[in-house]
């Protein structure tokens, strides 16, 4: 699997100056590394593996977010991500989810609401100047997944997403409490 952390770095536990640069700007974390060292070490009885490569892994409520590079799980059968996703099921005591990355921020907005579809997505200026992504789904997914999703946004894609549902307007308040409101 193509790795952005050393192989050799992985194994010997001790980071080289280029990999630890990419730790201190925050590009990967803890949770990073121990989840590519997993991921290396189930690569020899999943070889499939070979053909992606690591992109982020976000550690939500009850979901652990793998995300892996774009284009590339078309290569790996069905068979391989069942037992990846089992074998890390068994190791952290989460769900997995296991999501391709994808340069165009809608598309990998769609990928993580799936089975929900997107009615409609939005880009917006904040009286701050920050962007906002506002998307609305046909469908309701749990508040925790929801929450799950800003996060994985957020993290991976350094947006910042806000979800509104078609149908259950109720909701949409529950959800936006959470979040911090700019004052105009
Ligand atoms: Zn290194």
């Amino acid at each position: 699997m193509e790795l952005p952390i050393c192989i050799f770095d992985l194994k010997s536990g001790i980071l080289c100056p280029r990999c630890e640069e990419k730790v201190l700007r925050g590009l990967y974390d803890d949770l990073d590394i121990k989840i590519m060292k997993l991921l290396l070490e189930l690569e020899k009885e999943l070889p499939k593996l070979a053909k992606t490569g690591y992109v982020k892994t976000v550690d939500s409520t009850d979901t652990v977010y793998i995300i892996l590079k774009e284009d590339t799980l078309k290569y790996i059968d069905q068979e391989t991500v069942y037992a990846l996703k089992k074998k890390l099921r068994e190791k952290l005591g989460k769900k997995i989810k296991i999501i391709e990355d994808d340069k165009n921020l809608s598309r990998f907005i769609e990928k993580l609401v799936a089975p929900a579809r997107i009615i409609t997505i939005n880009k917006i200026w904040l009286p701050d100047g920050s962007e906002e992504m506002r998307v609305i789904l046909d469908r309701m997914k749990s508040l925790e997944t929801t929450s799950s999703i800003i996060e994985v946004v957020k993290k991976v894609k350094h947006v910042n997403l806000r979800i509104d549902f078609e149908k259950t307007g109720w909701l949409e308040k529950k959800v936006k409490v959470s979040e911090k409101k700019p004052t105009a």
